[in-house]
């Protein structure tokens, strides 16, 4: 698949980052940012089952990226609000962490946030175009999680909570 100009449309002589040999134009790669929870209650988190690929069937953090000139911190409550049905109030920033989302037959990178998290309001409903199932998984045991990010900040969530 051969990459387009975004200004003008012709053909890019190679992949992002690269001008563009028609208008100048200069395109870059850069990670997109997302806002994830790690919603915590007496040693356990809350995991969604992933619907929808990548990694579909796997258990993750709520999170999703973020929407134009979102923050990061916004984005991590909107997402819990979109994918849980509740209001979350955010605590200590876990960290961030740098990992690849292939999606669409592209591999791209993605800088992942993390705060702690805990429901101030609603009961879990979940969204079932973005997660089938949900539980309550041990920080201390937890198993792979759908992104090594989000095994990233379940190691940190230990050094806090
Ligand atoms: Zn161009």
């Amino acid at each position: 698949m051969t990459p387009h100009c975004p200004r003008c449309g012709a053909a890019l002589p190679a992949r992002p980052p690269v001008t563009c040999t028609a208008c100048g134009y200069d395109t870059f790669l850069n990670p997109r940012p997302s806002g994830g929870v790690v919603i915590v209650d007496d040693g356990r988190f809350l995991a969604l089952q992933r619907a929808r690929e990548p990694q579909a069937g796997q258990w993750e953090l709520p999170g999703g990226f973020c929407g134009g000139w979102e923050h990061p911190a916004d984005a991590a409550v909107r997402e819990a609000r979109e994918e849980l049905g509740v209001i979350v109030m955010l605590g200590d920033f876990l960290g961030m962490y740098l990992t690849e989302y292939r999606y669409q037959d592209e591999t791209l990178p993605v800088l992942d946030c993390f705060w702690l998290a805990r429901i101030i309001a609603g009961t879990i409903a979940l969204d079932p175009a973005e997660a089938t199932d949900y539980r309550w998984l041990p920080l201390a045991d937890a198993p792979p999680l759908a992104f090594r990010s989000m095994d990233a900040a379940i190691k940190a969530c230990l050094q806090v909570v």
